[in-house]
């Protein structure tokens, strides 16, 4: 999995009026977005969650639990506090208008709506949605290669380490360090340096859909390899490591640029490990690939290094 834009925006409606939902669908259909409804706010909530919507369109007054209350719900939960909220409400008294503004709501339509003014307010927050989206996005991609980023990589290794874990599901990660990278840049320079980086990024993102990777620093990448035993990931990198050192260049005829390749499989260190151990145990395989001569995998054999 490598950063990627998203498909078509998705909209939620919670209102517990069939007609409107009618009229959203109707109306709203030659819009470039995936609409979905409640009318149940309980229901409205779940779905908030499955979907994970671009903009959700709120109704205040509803049996049961009312427009405010879910508004409350959504802003309280982590996964949900960032997705714009615009209400439609039929008794848009000032007092309501305030307290869902107060409350976090982005917009606010009143009943009877006109539909290209909803229209216009839907793009509206989707514009600003899209914007955040690809603000966060941007803060967790390298701007050289286009990898996930350090910070990306840290969330995303604690992420599977505790799933591995609590599902007992195999976990490998693979530290990747090129070889000789400070004489290659000494040598060509460092935008030639630049672009080594960036084609070796490609090599490593045509790897399978589920491996995860990353730029770790400056001339390293972590590559998250879930459901992948550490026999398996010996294979992932060597097929790595060989397409590296076939990759032909350009402006430097003939020359050959190799990587050295640590892997720790989180099966095979001792106890319930944590983040810190499995790239310890990766950076000592590497440094024995580096030590045995570079442009070579080496694995992490935890039982024997511990004696
Ligand atoms: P080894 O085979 O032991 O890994 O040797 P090395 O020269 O690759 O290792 P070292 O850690 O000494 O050098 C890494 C170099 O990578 C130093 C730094 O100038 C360079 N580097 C780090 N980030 C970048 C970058 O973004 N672009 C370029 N062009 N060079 C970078
Ligand atoms: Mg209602
Ligand atoms: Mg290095
Ligand atoms: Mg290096």
């Amino acid at each position: 999995m490598t950063p990627q834009s998203s498909p078509l925006p998705k909209v939620l409606a919670i209102d517990d009026s069939e007609l409107i939902h009618r009229l959203l669908r109707v109306r709203l259909q030659h819009e470039q977005i995936e609409l979905h409804g409640s009318m149940v706010a309980v229901r409205g909530l779940e779905m908030a969650r499955e979907l994970q919507p671009d903009v959700i369109l709120l109704d205040i007054e509803m049996e049961g639990m009312d427009g405010f209350e879910v508004l409350q719900a959504l802003k309280s939960d982590v996964d949900l506090q960032d997705i714009p909220v615009i209400f439609i409400s039929a008794t848009a008294s000032m007092e309501d208008r305030v307290r869902a503004l107060d409350l976090g709501a982005v917009d606010f339509v009143a009943k009877p709506f006109e539909v290209v003014e909803l229209k216009a307010r839907v793009r509206s927050a989707l514009r600003v949605q899209h914007l955040v989206k690809m603000l966060a996005q941007k803060a967790q991609v390298d701007g050289l290669t286009g990898l996930w980023n350090r910070t990306y990589f840290d969330r995303r290794l604690s992420q599977e380490v505790s799933e591995s874990i609590r599902h007992r599901r195999p976990l490998t990660l693979v530290m990747c360090d090129v070889d000789g990278f400070k004489k290659l840049n000494d040598e060509r320079g460092h935008p030639f340096g630049d672009m080594v980086l960036e084609r070796l990024a490609k090599i490593l993102q045509s790897g399978r859909g589920s491996d995860i990777p990353c730029r770790y620093g400056g001339e390293e990448f972590g590559i998250i390899l879930p459901n992948t035993s550490g026999s398996e990931a010996l294979e992932v990198a060597d097929r790595y490591r060989r397409a590296i050192e076939q990759e032909t260049w350009p402006s430097a005829v003939g020359k050959v640029i190799t990587a050295s390749f640590g892997i720790a499989d989180i099966s095979v260190l001792p106890g319930t490990q944590g983040v810190d151990d499995l790239i310890a145990a990766a950076d000592s395989a590497l440094y024995k690939a580096k030590l045995n001569g570079r442009n070579r995998v080496e694995a992490a054999n935890i039982n024997q290094s511990t004696g």
